[in-house]
């Protein structure tokens, strides 16, 4: 039942498109392929982009709990850097299973994200209304990578990349788990604590 053969791993020009030898021929009227390799360079484009995606936060989540106040947030915060900083070296990896060397494609929407996450701080001061709007931001970024790394998985499992599944599944969990930490933080203090303050500040308006 079990098939050893595994698709041939794309050539050191990645960029370039591999000529499929024989089904070359064939498909020379189209210029892209609706097939497995059509999904193959459409996962390695995303595994590009996710990769510049974490990179990108890497530098932008210290900026996020440094300006966070409650401490539970901020360790939360410092403790996804590190984890973050696990997702880049994993990807890494990937791109070393398929003999590429790390690529890294500017995401636009996560670029939108981070900026998104930077006018929260300037529209805010220090204290609990902040708090809750990093959260937000970060819950944002956070479903951004579930539902990229969820689709990663799934390409990863049509193309019979197993290993690369095991790889970005753990990333996966870890990104539901930093979102359930997230929430839970807002629940049980920030989203009260910062609706505290804006009706105190309203009896004293
Ligand atoms: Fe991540
Ligand atoms: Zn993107
Ligand atoms: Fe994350």
């Amino acid at each position: 039942m079990k098939s050893t053969t595994k698709a041939p791993a794309p050539t050191v020009a990645a960029n370039k498109k591999a000529p499929a030898t024989k089904a070359a021929d064939k498909s020379m009227t189209k210029e892209r392929s609706t097939g497995a390799s059509g999904l193959r360079d459409f996962f390695e484009d995303a595994i590009k982009d996710i990769y510049w995606a974490e990179k990108a936060l890497t530098k932008a989540i210290p900026k996020m709990s440094k300006n966070a106040t409650s401490e539970e947030l901020e360790a939360a915060l410092n403790d996804h850097l590190s984890v973050t900083e696990e997702h880049v070296q994993r990807l890494e990896q990937v791109f070393e299973m398929m003999e590429m060397k790390p690529e890294a494609k500017k995401c636009e929407a996560m670029e939108g994200l981070i900026k998104e996450g930077d006018s929260i701080l300037e529209d805010t001061k220090a204290g609990p209304v902040r708090d809750a709007g990093i959260i937000a931001g970060c819950q944002k970024i956070e479903h951004y990578e579930i539902a990229t790394y969820g689709t990663l998985v799934t390409y990863a499992r049509i193309l019979g990349e197993d290993d690369i599944v095991a790889l970005l599944e753990q990333t996966l969990e870890e990104e539901k788990a930093a979102d359930h930490t997230l929430t839970g933080i807002a629940v049980n203090s920030i989203n009260l604590d910062a609706s505290n303050e804006s009706s105190n500040k309203n009896e004293k308006a």
